[in-house]
């Protein structure tokens, strides 16, 4: 047992005390300060990742514990959760030099490659992983590319309110040079400045704003951003792309936007907080971040794979197993990926020593091959009252009545639901699904002892609004008919 009463905590590592994890007995309470604060209807996971090649373990470490932080904040605090993920399309694709004035040119995968095709990579890398993902965690996923969200009312509007403070905010976003990267790219080419050289804020007004800025191919050329339009692209450099992105999203009061990034950032936020000072936002649109462990090489630098391309396969320790610098290479198939990745994350989460610090590839491979050789069935997993508990262990309950939140819709027949009470657990098939409006009306379809045999329909509505306030039965309520996996054998 640990200082809180809680077993559980994973016995293959070992992790020092940090200043964040004294503060903490559970990773989920991070949230908590914000969660009571803000009383959200919904929390979505936010999580973008570079759309240029295969992902290695540290971006598929983000992701994974994206979903898992969702299924825990979901049962936590009775609040849905869902994660979405910003798939960063404006990456860049080519860098070029112009001869004569050394002006760096780029263009971005969105522009090099097009809308198909960059739909094409993020299915290949990303689709079957997240719905693995999805379906392990319960969770529901969207996803957004940059390009989609740049276009969007909303971000455009929030740079143009950024551009009113350029003089307050520009020395954050570039402390060096003082020269924010805003790049808009030639309309004639798609091609743009890469450090912005030449590109030159010549009107701001209630209509918007207008640049000027001279292309490689094209020479001089100026244009127009404003709200209603969602052309010309704003390509914004990646401080400046999130300062937008977390004024944008902090605008929505209801929904508690978390951003999730790998442990590195916590550096770089430093600049982005000063910018968010400097445009006063208030402590209640301040956003939310957890950084995630990072993947360090024998060095102590990050695992990446400009790394490899810049030192050579050879360079790599032979810690480094090939499926972590491209885990499409893994040797088995996703859903094996993901229930290995799953379980992994899953032990670092169990106590916040374990995840707020960085792993070397060398500890990881010690940690996968330490893995139970069979992992748990998957199954939608459901904690439950003992009393409840009981009736189901014993086959005496078979319909169970949740509320229809988003981890509950992908619940059909054949399904399986493990319920968890008090480190017990039992498996259960579901046989059909039933949903309505209330549980009044539930309970005028449903056979009420198949719920409770020991309760009568007013005790059962009784108890049941306990559970569920007025605002968690409104979004419906699904009647789930279960059996057990392995009946009790009989006495
Ligand atoms: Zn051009």
């Amino acid at each position: 047992m640990s200082r809180n009463g809680k077993s559980g905590r994973s016995q293959l590592l070992l992790s020092p005390n940090s200043i964040l994890a004294n503060a903490l007995l559970r990773t989920i309470d991070i949230l908590r300060p914000r969660v009571h604060a803000a009383r959200p209807k919904r929390i979505e996971f936010v999580v973008g990742t570079q759309i240029n090649g295969a992902p290695h373990l540290g971006t598929n470490l983000v992701q994974t514990a994206a979903f898992l932080l969702a299924k825990t904040a979901r049962r936590e605090f009775s609040i849905d959760t869902v994660v979405r993920f910003g798939a960063l399309d404006n990456a860049p694709h080519d860098v070029v030099l112009d001869p004569e004035t050394h002006h760096a040119y780029q263009q971005t995968y969105f522009h090099a490659l097009g809308k198909d095709r960059i739909a094409e990579l993020i299915d290949s890398y990303y689709v079957a992983f997240f719905d693995s993902l999805s379906e392990a965690t319960g969770t529901a996923y969207q996803i957004e590319t940059y390009t989609d969200q740049q276009a969007t009312p909303g971000f455009r509007a929030e740079f143009l309110r950024t551009l009113v403070h350029l003089e307050d905010i520009r020395w954050w976003m570039a402390p060096s040079h003082g020269t924010v990267h805003i790049r808009i790219p030639c309309p004639d080419c798609g091609w743009a400045e890469k450090r912005a050289d030449r590109t030159k804020l010549v009107r701001l007004d209630e209509d918007g704003a207008t640049f000027a800025a001279v292309c490689l191919d094209h020479g001089p050329y100026e244009t127009h951003i404003d709200p209603e339009d969602d052309e010309p692209y704003l390509d914004l450099a990646t401080l400046y792309r999130n300062l937008v992105k977390e004024r944008a999203l902090g605008r929505d009061t209801s929904t508690l936007h978390v951003m999730m990034k790998g442990g590195d950032w916590a550096f770089g936020c430093q600049l982005v907080d000063g910018a968010l000072g400097a445009l006063a936002t208030p402590a209640a649109q301040m956003p939310v971040r957890i950084f995630t462990p990072q993947v360090l090489a024998p060095t102590g630098a990050k695992l990446s794979k400009s790394l490899l391309r810049e030192q050579g396969r050879g360079a790599l320790p032979d810690d480094v197993e090939p499926w972590m610098l491209d885990t499409t290479t893994w040797p088995g198939d996703t859903d094996n990926y993901v229930d290995t990745l799953v379980w992994l994350v899953g032990e670092l989460l169990t106590d916040p020593k374990h995840f707020f610090r960085s792993f070397t590839v060398k500890e990881l491979g010690r940690l996968m091959n330490s893995r139970p050789i069979t992992l748990p069935v998957r199954a939608h997993e459901m904690g439950i009252y003992k009393r409840y508990f009981d009736l189901i262990a014993t086959g005496r309950k078979t319909t169970e009545i949740r509320v229809n939140d988003s981890s509950r819709k992908k619940i059909k027949p054949g399904s399986l639901i493990r319920f968890r009470c008090q480190g017990d657990e039992v498996l259960t098939r579901v046989t059909r699904v039933a949903r309505y409006t209330s549980f009044e009306e539930m309970f005028d379809h449903e056979p009420i002892a198949s719920v409770n045999p020991l309760a009568t329909r007013e005790d059962q509505l009784a108890n049941i609004r306990q559970i569920y306030p007025p605002e968690r039965e409104a979004i419906g309520v699904v009647a789930i008919g279960i059996e057990l996996v392995d009946p009790p054998r009989p006495t």
